[in-house]
C-alpha cells in the first residue's frame, strides 16, 4: 500500500475551525485525520510531498520523517494530524481498532470533562456546572479569570492604561499586573459559591487566570486550597520549568500544563523537575497518538498522571481516545463540543451520542472506528477554506535538503 494523496476539509464552528484530513492510498482505503484547531492546514499540506508514495503502515519511520516540520503549540497540528491519519490506515489495513496497536485497553470509557459557559454570577455559574453533574460528567471545569475582579478597587494592581489583550509577545511575568490579597479573597470567593452548588466531591479544574505574575499565582493559588481544585492550569507559559516549579512547591493543589508543548521531551522536563503535578498534553500539538502514550508512559514513570487537552471534531477526538484507552495513567479528557447538535453527526461508525452521560465509548472497529459523514461535514465547511476535499496537486512537489546533520 501507498500513500496516492492528502486533502484537506475545513470544518467551522465545531465550535472551532478544524481542519480534517483525508489520506488516500492505492488500495482504496483512506486515512482520517485533524489538524489542531485554530491552526492553518498548510501545516499539513506541507507535509504531503514527503509522504506521496510511502506505505502509511510504517507511522513511525513516517512520523520521525516528518516530526521536524512540527513546533509548539499551533504548529504541532499537521505532523500530529497525519499521524492520526496513518494510524488510521494501519488499522484499517490490518482489521485492528488503533488502542490494539498500541498494546491494548485500560479501559472501555474515557472520561470526559466539559467546558461550561461562564457568568459573572457564581450561582448562576454553580448552577450550569450542576446541570453538568446532571448530564453524568463526573469531572468539571471552569474558567476562573482575574478580569471578574478587576473592576472592584484594590483587587487587582497593575499600570494605568494596560488593557487584558496584552501584546501577542506579553508573558505573564512581564505585564506587571498582580493581585492582591483582597483580589484573590474575591475569587476564592466565587470558587466558595460555586462549591456551594456543586458539593466537595467532584474534582473541580480550573483555568484562563489571566496574565498576572508567578508571585500572584502563588497568592492566587493559596487562596484556593481551601476549595480542593483539582488543578489551576497554565498558571504561566509552559516553558519557565523552574518558575512552575515555584508555583508548584508553593501552592498545596495540582498544577498542570502542556496543551502547547511539542514532542515529549519538554513534558519529561517538566515531570522530571516536578514542576507540574499533572501533564495536559493536546494530542493534536503533542505529535500525535503515538507520541502522545509515550509521553503519558513517560510522566507515569515520574509519578505523574495525565489529563488530555482536547478541541477537535470527532476525528482528532478518536484519536484521543484511542491513545486515553491505551495509556494507563490517563485521568480525564476535554470536550468543548457538548452544545454543538451536528457534532457527533460529523462521524459514522461509533456510538450516539458520542459523549453519553459524561463518558465516551472506545470503539472496536478497524482504526479510529469513525467514517466522515459527508453531508453533513458539507453542511458546516469553512467558507474561507477550499471546499470538500478538493485537490491539492501544488503540494505534491517541494524539492528540499531537510536533514538536521551532514
Ligand atoms: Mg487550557
Amino acid at each position: 500500500m501507498r500513500i496516492t494523496d492528502l486533502r484537506i476539509a475545513v470544518v467551522a464552528r465545531a465550535p472551532m475551525t478544524c481542519p480534517v484530513i483525508r489520506i488516500d492510498t492505492n488500495q482504496g482505503i483512506y486515512g482520517l485525520g485533524e489538524v489542531r484547531d485554530g491552526a492553518s492546514k498548510n501545516y499539513a499540506l506541507m507535509l504531503k510531498s514527503k509522504l506521496l508514495n510511502q506505505n502509511p503502515c510504517n507511522v513511525d519511520r513516517l512520523f520521525r520523517r516528518i516530526k521536524q516540520f512540527g513546533n509548539h503549540s499551533r504548529q504541532g497540528g499537521g505532523v500530529s494530524g497525519v499521524e492520526m491519519a496513518l494510524w488510521d490506515l494501519a488499522g484499517k489495513a490490518y482489521g485492528v481498532p488503533v488502542y490494539q496497536m498500541l498494546g491494548g485497553k485500560f479501559r472501555d470509557r474515557i472520561r470526559i470533562y466539559a467546558d461550561t459557559t461562564e457568568s459573572p454570577d457564581p450561582k448562576v455559574f454553580g448552577q450550569r456546572l450542576k446541570g453538568r453533574m446532571d448530564q453524568g460528567f463526573t469531572w468539571l471545569k471552569m474558567d476562573l479569570g482575574v478580569e471578574m475582579v478587576a473592576n472592584t478597587p484594590g483587587a487587582v494592581t497593575r499600570p494605568a492604561g494596560t488593557s487584558f489583550a496584552f501584546g501577542d509577545t506579553t508573558q505573564h511575568m512581564f505585564t506587571g499586573m498582580e493581585i492582591t490579597e483582597k483580589g484573590a479573597a474575591l475569587m476564592s470567593d466565587y470558587v466558595a459559591a460555586v462549591r456551594e452548588q456543586v458539593g466537595m466531591d467532584v474534582p473541580l479544574s480550573a483555568d484562563h487566570f489571566g496574565h498576572i505574575g508567578v508571585n500572584s499565582c502563588i497568592r492566587l493559588g493559596k487562596a484556593l486550597e481551601k476549595h480542593n481544585m483539582a488543578w489551576l492550569e497554565d498558571m504561566i507559559p509552559w516553558q519557565y520549568t523552574d518558575l512552575l516549579k515555584k508555583i508548584n512547591d508553593a501552592v498545596d493543589i495540582p498544577i498542570l500544563t502542556g496543551e502547547d508543548i511539542y514532542l515529549k521531551e519538554s513534558f519529561i522536563e517538566l515531570c522530571r523537575a516536578h514542576a507540574v503535578d499533572i501533564i495536559h498534553p493536546d494530542l493534536a500539538t503533542s505529535g500525535g497518538i503515538l507520541e502522545t502514550k509515550k509521553i503519558g508512559d513517560a510522566a507515569q514513570e515520574l509519578g505523574l498522571p495525565m489529563a488530555m487537552h482536547f478541541a477537535g471534531t470527532p476525528v482528532s477526538c478518536m484519536a484521543n481516545v484511542h491513545c486515553a484507552a491505551a495509556t494507563e495513567n490517563f485521568l480525564v479528557m476535554e470536550n468543548h463540543s457538548v452544545e454543538v447538535p451536528w457534532w457527533g453527526d460529523l462521524v459514522n461508525g461509533v456510538e450516539k451520542p458520542i459523549v453519553n452521560k459524561g463518558f465516551i465509548t472506545v470503539p472496536d472497529k478497524p482504526g479510529l472506528g469513525v467514517t466522515l459523514n459527508e453531508e453533513v461535514v458539507k453542511q458546516h465547511l469553512n467558507p474561507q477554506d477550499n471546499g470538500y476535499f478538493e485537490p491539492t496537486t501544488q503540494w505534491n512537489i517541494d524539492r528540499t535538503n531537510d536533514r538536521w546533520w551532514s
